[in-house]
């Protein structure tokens, strides 16, 4: 399984995925119809399938355009969605299974952005170490989702799941945010040698108009304070000696950054 980055919209990603032999692709997150219709037609490939991990119109904009082109692909999106995501027709719940390229993804339910919020994890295949996370606006490089919808516990719960994944997974979330979200985790986590070296490598990667996506999980267990909530470092920064009230504050922080 290959996967192809697509930019779209303003700071959005929008991942293909093509299957080596077969010609068929699927797409995770649509923003729009247009970048994903060009590689296709670059790629000699058919759409067969799209992952949505949420309604919001940056994940699912692309949606009928694309089934209007593509009327055999099905949507996939998360069961609590139902009625919010255009063309859906599988409604997924945890521990659900999707299958692309003859490769199985896990389904996992991660409410908080929204309360509909899914990830789709792909295992490494036999022999090879990376597995692929497909997070949305969940976990993202260096940062997290707003709190649209969910509470502070229901986020961490949510992030808890996707941090028990191996280090070596690809994370593959919605937007290039990274910079930004760096910049914040700088001022409330100063001591973290591993953190200053990726703020240098992301803002020479962004000063050459370079994407940061896919990040490692590896390196985010190590540098996003909204996988450390536990950290004894990040409670002291915030004050607070509780994990999850450390992580609603620096949610907080983060929507005023
Ligand atoms: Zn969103
Ligand atoms: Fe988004």
């Amino acid at each position: 399984m290959q996967i192809h980055r697509l930019e779209a919209l303003s700071d959005n990603y929008i991942f293909l995925l093509q299957a080596p032999q077969t010609g068929s692709a699927a797409v995770v997150d649509p923003a729009e119809a247009g970048p994903v219709l060009a590689k296709l037609a670059e790629l000699g490939a058919t759409l067969t399938a799209i992952f949505n991990t949420h309604h919001h119109p940056d994940h699912v904009g692309g949606n009928r355009q694309l089934l209007a082109q593509y009327p055999n692909a099905v949507v996939y999106g998360g069961a609590a969605d139902r009625g919010r995501i255009p063309g859906q027709q599988f409604f997924l719940e945890a521990g659900d299974r999707v299958e692309f390229a003859g490769r199985q993804a896990e389904v996992i339910f991660v409410p908080g952005h929204t309360r509909g919020h899914i990830a789709y994890y792909f295992p490494p295949v036999a022999g090879e170490s990376w597995g692929e996370l497909f997070c949305g606006d969940t976990l993202f490089a260096g940062g997290c989702g707003r709190l649209f919808e969910g509470t502070p516990a229901q986020m961490v719960e949510s992030l808890g799941k996707l941090r028990s994944l191996p280090d070596t997974t690809r994370v593959w979330c919605a937007h290039e945010y990274t910079l930004k979200n760096l910049q914040f985790a700088l001022t409330v986590d100063t001591q973290n040698p591993v953190l200053q070296q990726r703020f240098k490598q992301v803002e020479s990667a962004r000063q050459q108009k370079q994407a940061t996506i896919p990040s490692e999980l590896g390196l985010e267990k190590q540098t996003n304070p909204f996988l450390r909530w536990d950290q004894p470092v990040l409670q002291q920064a915030m004050g607070l000696a509780d994990p999850l009230r450390t992580f609603a504050r620096l949610r907080g922080q983060k929507d005023q950054f």
